[in-house]
């Protein structure tokens, strides 16, 4: 049975309809925090891997508000395979991560501290983040004295073009466990659904700690 080919290939242990309810729980969560607001952003969850099969946000959904005809199911060329309507139009950033980093869930927000840190820091070409307790909660880190480096690469419409940068940058930083767009958001993922979130949370307190100290800083200097 499909489902169970489904079941064994899914690093999330869940189906379809239960990972849409996983989506829409974060979807609130990161509205609430403001880490989502409008219709930004978007999250992904892979149902099944041969073939390739994700659960993702459809175009346009309310993020804080979604039920489970916003979240669609697409195969590995972003085509929809199950629900109605368009998925999102970062759909294929989301199967380039997945690719890439054999990822179980792909979570995209697009927070204040993001947006001004990617533009911040875009001259560098990455943020890097050290010396925080909070490092550890990102898979595979086990000291704060971890120098997280995380990649910036240029906004764009073209998402042909935008999945090829993201998929360059994910290859020359083979460390990384998140990329940011410039003045636009935060992409992260994780073996299932649940690291993904840890890593938003993470990520996000990391941002608004770093954020918080730069933007004084330099606030001071001028
Ligand atoms: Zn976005």
């Amino acid at each position: 049975m499909r489902s169970e080919t489904a079941e064994k290939s899914n690093s999330n242990g869940a189906d379809q309809a239960t990972l849409a309810g996983l989506l829409i729980e974060a979807g609130r969560d990161f509205y609430g925090r403001g880490w989502m607001l409008g219709t930004s952003g978007n999250l992904s969850a892979r149902v099944g891997s041969e073939p390739l099969l994700l659960a993702v946000t459809a175009s346009g959904a309310p993020k804080g508000a979604m039920t489970p005809a916003h979240i669609l199911q697409v195969d590995g060329f972003g085509n929809v395979t199950l629900g109605e309507g368009r998925p999102s139009d970062e759909t294929k950033l989301h199967l380039t991560v997945v690719r890439t980093r054999q990822a179980g869930s792909v979570l995209h927000t697009h927070s204040v501290w993001s947006t001004l840190l990617s533009d911040a820091f875009a001259d560098r070409e990455s943020l890097v983040i050290e010396g925080f307790e909070m490092l550890k909660g990102l898979s595979g880190v086990s000291t704060h004295a971890h120098s997280e480096v995380v990649p910036i690469i240029e906004n764009s419409q073209d998402m042909e073009a935008l999945s090829l940068a993201l998929e360059a940058s994910l290859m020359k930083y083979p460390a990384a466990h998140a990329v940011l767009l410039r003045r636009h958001g935060l992409y992260t993922w994780g073996r299932d659904l649940a690291e993904a979130r840890r890593h938003v949370e993470i990520l996000e307190f990391l941002f608004e700690v770093v954020g918080r100290r730069h933007f004084a800083n330099t606030a001071g200097a001028e």
